[in-house]
């Protein structure tokens, strides 16, 4: 490997060998050695020290890892804006909407239960940034959960309110007869005195004086499963089964509007008032029925009254006059 050196010797006119001591040797490799050891170390600590040395790309990926966590907080800050608003509408759900409709408010801790068993981020492990990943995760995951259960509820209150909508348009809540005066109510439900035989006598319905003819109204949607005249004393009558246990009866009609089996609605002129079978006078007596017991109906005029013109329905119902019958 070592090159042979000569030299010119002018004295004796030659070329001759140049020896190397072997020491001056030696001298050399260790000095190299050195001189390689400490510039590796020299890099080494420059390398350790100066790390602000940034490839472009590092560069690139830094701002990019600053940027998503920036984004992560504002995506965090939106979740804690729709977690407001969602604890708003389970609020209302519970306290207004199941309630009007009768049915139990869902456990806080049904609606805020987040997903048990296995671990579902066990793939978000091991990153610098695990911890804000599965965090953001887990709330969004609850949040998801919640919004389900909230659904749920809705879906079932739509259907409560599609019965309880059927059922009020249903019940009878107004007076069979235009009566805007009140100057119709001729007599009320109780003991009575029968105008044949002047005997005090029970009087399950209510009587509205009215001249013949005057249209008589359906107080409740239903159908109609009686218009005919085979009832004693009644006359004419009409009785219409508004479900729920509810029936209406319409007694001494002059004339029909309806047949048996003929859907109705309320306030569809189902008659006219009359005066036949057992009575004194051309009138309207009503009847109501729950599960088949006749029971006053007084207390189902709210569909058309005020509080005073209740009062004074009320006032004139009570008197213990004579009965239409
Ligand atoms: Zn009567």
């Amino acid at each position: 490997m070592s090159k042979v050196k000569y030299y010119y010797d002018s004295e004796t006119l030659s070329y001759k060998k140049i020896e190397q001591k072997k020491g001056r040797r030696l001298g050399i490799i260790l000095l190299s050695i050195t001189g390689s050891f400490l510039g590796g170390f020299i890099l080494l600590m420059i390398y350790l020290n100066i790390p602000q040395i940034e490839t472009p790309k590092e560069k690139a990926l830094k701002r990019e890892l600053h940027n998503m966590e920036l984004q992560y907080g504002l995506l965090n800050k939106k979740m804690d804006q729709i977690q407001d608003v969602m604890a708003n509408i389970e609020d209302r759900d519970n306290n207004i909407y199941r309630l009007y409709f009768e049915t139990n408010p869902i456990p806080e801790e049904q609606r805020r239960a987040g997903f048990g068993g296995i671990n579902r981020y066990k793939d978000l492990e091991g990153f610098d940034n695990s911890k804000l990943i599965i965090e953001t995760s887990k709330r969004m995951d609850v949040l998801t959960k919640r919004l389900v259960v909230q659904s749920k509820s809705l879906d079932e209150i739509a259907e409560l309110a599609k019965e309880k909508g059927a059922l009020l348009s249903a019940i009878p809540a107004i007076q069979p007869v235009n009566n805007e005066d009140l100057s119709r109510i001729a007599s009320g439900y109780g003991w009575r005195t029968d105008p044949f035989t002047k005997v005090k006598k029970f009087h399950y319905g209510m009587d509205f004086t009215a001249p013949r003819g005057t249209p008589i109204y359906a107080t409740g949607d239903g159908t109609v499963v009686r218009a005919d005249s085979r009832s004693t004393g009644y006359g004419n009558h009409i009785r219409i089964d508004h479900g729920y246990g509810y029936t209406s009866l319409y007694a001494h009609l002059y004339k029909y509007n309806v047949r048996r089996g003929q859907k109705v609605k309320r306030g569809d002129v189902i008659g006219f008032v009359g005066s036949t079978g057992r009575s004194e006078a051309p009138h309207l007596h009503y009847e109501i029925f729950k599960d088949d017991q006749r029971i006053n109906p007084i207390n189902f005029y709210y569909g058309n009254l005020s509080p005073e013109e209740f009062d004074k329905v009320l006032e004139k119902a009570q008197r213990e006059n004579q009965s239409l019958d």
